[in-house]
């Protein structure tokens, strides 16, 4: 089978196309309790970027040179065993190759429930899930709150702008790379108003549309989160979701967190894996909301695993609507 290696890691945490490598390796023994899946969409996602370095700016394990990369994938069993037929669909953590042999108790079975599999890796996968728990759980979301969410047309943030007036948010304001992504928000994904942060600072955008905001999403730190600081209202909140315009930088913006202190704002960081009694829930609401045509789900996908470094590499560069996938077999 085929699988992307690291070959080595990028130098300044910048990657590029000479870091990997697709090499032919064996698939190796399936024991007892394992399957054997054919991967049919895996997920570039932009933790992906801190796992290529040693630090400790990531929530999972660095990934190791000279082994395949490894993230979350969709696919069908071929070899299955008592516990997992052959031909059930699985979501598993052994992505960036075609075939993979996982353990079963580190795969999930997904009845697709009349949706497209795609998407069990997008609006009802781990993206739509940290959209969810961040609103829910991060940001306190209530009724009637002005949210701003941050890298919106992307996949996190495309299911929390939406998830938010779904859930009752009187107003959702998104910004995002360029004009046809601000388009994008406001004629398809519903948004109320667009800040395109590549043709004016963010900080000026937000000042254009909104008079105040209750609750900040966050994917993008940096600029974004200082002007979301001085743009919030008195017991404001923001859910600290990510911080993808951060590139191995970490400094908080300390010289605006007097905003937080004089506002009485709420900064919540959170990690989508510590909520997992929420997901039966997110599941049916989603599936709900789909089948009822009140959300819309994009996605960007890529083909063949010779094309997955692209995939990654372009996702980190805004070059995805909704989410980034890429499509194996
Ligand atoms: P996206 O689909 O949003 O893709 C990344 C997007 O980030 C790009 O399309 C690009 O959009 C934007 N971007 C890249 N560089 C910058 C920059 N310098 N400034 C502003 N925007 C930038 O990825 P995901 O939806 O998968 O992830 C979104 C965020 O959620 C990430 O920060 C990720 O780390 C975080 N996350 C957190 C989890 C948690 O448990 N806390 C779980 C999963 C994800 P544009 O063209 O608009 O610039």
């Amino acid at each position: 089978t085929r699988a992307v290696f690291l070959r080595k890691r990028p130098d300044a945490g910048v990657p590029k196309p000479e870091n990997f490598e697709v090499r032919e390796t064996d698939v190796g023994p399936v024991r007892g309790d394992q399957i054997l899946v054919e991967n049919r969409y895996m997920s570039v996602d932009p933790s992906m970027r801190g796992r290529l370095g040693t630090s400790e700016m990531h929530y999972t394990t660095s990934f190791v040179e000279d082994a395949p990369l490894d993230g979350s994938a969709i696919g069908v069993v071929v070899r299955g065993n008592d516990r997992i037929p052959a031909g059930a669909c699985v979501r598993h953590r052994l992505g960036w190759r075609d075939l993979a042999v996982v353990d079963v108790d580190a795969a999930a079975v997904i009845e697709p429930r009349g949706v497209d599999l795609h998407h069990w890796l997008g609006v009802l996968g781990q993206p739509g899930f940290t959209a969810y728990c961040g609103l829910l759980r991060a940001g306190g979301l209530r009724a009637g709150d002005e949210v701003f969410v941050s890298a919106a047309a992307g996949a996190v943030g495309s299911a929390a702008g939406q998830f938010a007036r779904l859930l009752g948010a009187s107003r959702v304001i998104g910004s995002a790379g360029g004009p046809a992504k601000a388009a994008l928000l406001t004629e398809r994904l519903g948004f109320d108003a667009a800040i395109d942060y590549r043709s004016e600072p963010v900080a000026d955008g937000l000042r254009r549309v909104s008079d105040g905001i209750d609750l900040y999403f966050d994917n993008v730190g940096g600029d974004h989160l200082i002007a979301a600081l001085h743009r919030l209202r008195m017991n404001g909140r923001v859910a600290l979701c990510g911080m993808i315009s951060a590139v191995g930088d970490d400094r908080p913006p300390v010289d605006h967190l007097m905003q937080a202190i004089l506002k009485r704002i709420t900064l919540t960081g959170f990690i989508v894996r510590d909520h997992e009694d929420l997901r039966a829930e997110f599941e049916d609401r989603v599936l709900g909301w789909l089948a009822a045509g009140e959300l819309v789900a994009e996605s960007t996908i890529h083909r063949g695993i010779d094309n997955a470094v692209e995939a990654f590499l372009a996702m980190l560069d805004g070059g995805n609507v909704g989410k980034m996938l890429v499509e194996l077999n």
